[in-house]
């Protein structure tokens, strides 16, 4: 079956990397930037999100020894430099946002970055999964529920926007990306991290990665990539963090 041009650069030349259980891993020769092909079936996917299949998940997880050392090595090092999760998106949001200030936090989850926030600004979360919904609306916080791709606005606008590791689960990244372009303000920032498909993890682990979690994950990028991407869409300034063997990277782009 021929694949559709890239979405970033246009391209129509695809190279498969791997292939894992059912799906390719394929990149694009022009950009660099990388999704499972096929994709699955909005409803194969939505029933990965159910209560059930996320409750089973955590559990394999934890019997899985490879999982257990993963995580333990992440609470080491969280330990060891004093940070919090997510801490470095809230040292971000004080630093770049003022108090009262609009925020929408895509992916939201069970409310981790709101739980923490929504004493400062007036906060927003979008979930796709009920059960991390019905978790995150125990906040006094607005939650949609859905794809943040469907869902009206009206005429909200927002002074930040945060998509912590969500990217990489989107069917069509561009088309979420330039929407949260619309519904920044002037000078809004939008704050994101996302698995890094150039990093040296990737590079030195090949299809043993972690990032690569098909049906899970879909599109991959690096920062090279996605600056690109973010400079076509209107931002005027981007920023990439990118730490040597994290799985991930992050990226402030200005409005
Ligand atoms: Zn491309």
């Amino acid at each position: 079956m021929k694949m559709e041009s890239c979405p970033l650069c246009g391209n129509g030349v695809w190279n498969v990397l791997y292939k894992i259980s059912e799906w390719d891993i394929k990149q694009c020769e022009g950009c660099d930037f990388a999704r499972i092909h096929p994709f699955p079936s909005v409803a194969r996917r939505q029933e990965f999100y159910s209560e059930d299949n996320i409750q089973d998940r955590k559990i394999r997880k934890k019997r899985n020894a490879a999982g257990r050392a993963a995580a333990l090595i992440r609470h080491i090092l969280r330990k060891l430099s004093g940070r919090k999760k997510g801490t470095i998106f809230l040292t971000k949001l004080t630093a770049y946002l003022y108090k009262g200030d609009r925020l929408l936090d895509i992916g939201c989850g069970s409310g981790a970055i709101l739980r923490e926030v929504n004493r400062d600004f007036q906060c927003v979360g979008v979930e796709i999964s009920d059960y991390f919904a019905s978790e995150a609306s125990k906040l006094d916080v607005d939650i949609y529920i859905g794809d943040f791709c469907a869902i009206d606005f009206k005429d909200a606008r927002f002074n930040g926007i945060t998509m912590v590791s969500l990217l990489e689960h989107l069917y069509d990244p561009v088309e979420a990306l330039e929407k949260c372009y619309r519904l920044l303000e002037d000078d809004g920032v939008l704050l994101l991290k996302t698995v890094n498909h150039q990093g040296l993890n990737r590079r030195i682990l090949k299809e043993q990665w972690s990032g690569y979690r098909p049906p899970d994950h879909l599109v991959y990028f690096g920062p090279e990539n996605l600056r690109a991407l973010l400079l076509r869409i209107g931002f005027r300034s981007v920023k990439m963090t990118a730490m040597p063997f994290n799985d991930s990277f992050y990226c402030d782009a200005w409005k």
